[in-house]
């Protein structure tokens, strides 16, 4: 059996990520794809001590945090990812590695090791979409969007950061799609690019 695709959802908070990988899961299954979706942090016991930390503020250590995430990762990738990669499964993944070079890089730390530890460790994705729209209008939209939000990683300046990290990023399977405009819109240049480079017609 042919090896699943791992396609992974990225960008700044607010960017669109999740709206768009439940409209491309969807699609997928509409069209009897085998597909799942998941997301990190995940639902584990590194992944909610990943949500504690960033819905209480408590302050942790930028080393202390990005090792949580290493480690979310790598039950994620082992208990989840591959095995759904090996059944030939398309797995539609809302934030990956990609997302610790660019936070824990704009926190300070150095943003080519954290790639490199991770591209050591960790399968390259198949595509990953990164979603671009300016940390004001990202952030008017976590607003908008209500609930808890999560100060760690929300304030515009540290978001800034962040874009300039995910701008920098250069590798064959990224690709930018602009993330202004209505969700349709934005869901049509997904299915444009998910057609061009993963999902071969049957
Ligand atoms: P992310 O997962 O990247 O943080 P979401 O998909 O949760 O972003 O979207 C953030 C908020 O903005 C949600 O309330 C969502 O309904 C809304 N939203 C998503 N896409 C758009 C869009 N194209 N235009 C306006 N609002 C949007
Ligand atoms: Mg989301």
């Amino acid at each position: 059996m042919a090896r699943g695709s791992l396609i992974v959802f990225e960008g700044l908070d607010g960017c669109g990520k999740s709206t768009q990988l439940d409209l491309v899961f969807d699609w997928m299954q509409a069209r009897g794809l085998d597909c799942v979706k998941t997301r990190e942090p995940t639902a584990g016991a590194w992944g909610q001590r990943i949500r504690e930390m960033a819905r209480s503020g408590e302050p942790v250590a930028r080393e202390d945090e990005l090792a949580w995430f290493m480690e979310d990762r790598r039950e994620h990738v082992r208990d989840m990812i591959e095995p759904a990669l090996e059944r030939g499964t398309f797995v539609l993944c809302d934030r990956y590695w990609l997302s610790s070079v660019a936070y824990q890089g704009a926190r300070g730390l150095d943003a080519a090791e954290i790639q490199r530890a991770n591209e050591a460790e960790f399968p390259d994705p198949d595509l990953a979409i990164i979603f671009e729209i300016s940390p004001e209008e990202g952030m008017a939209r976590v607003k908008a969007r209500g609930g808890v939000g999560e100060p760690v990683f929300e304030e515009v300046d540290f978001q800034r950061r962040v874009q300039k990290v995910f701008d920098s990023l250069d590798r064959p399977w990224i690709v930018r799609v602009d993330a202004r405009g209505s969700i349709d819109e934005i869901h049509e240049r997904v299915l444009s690019v998910l057609t061009e480079r993963v999902v071969r017609p049957e």
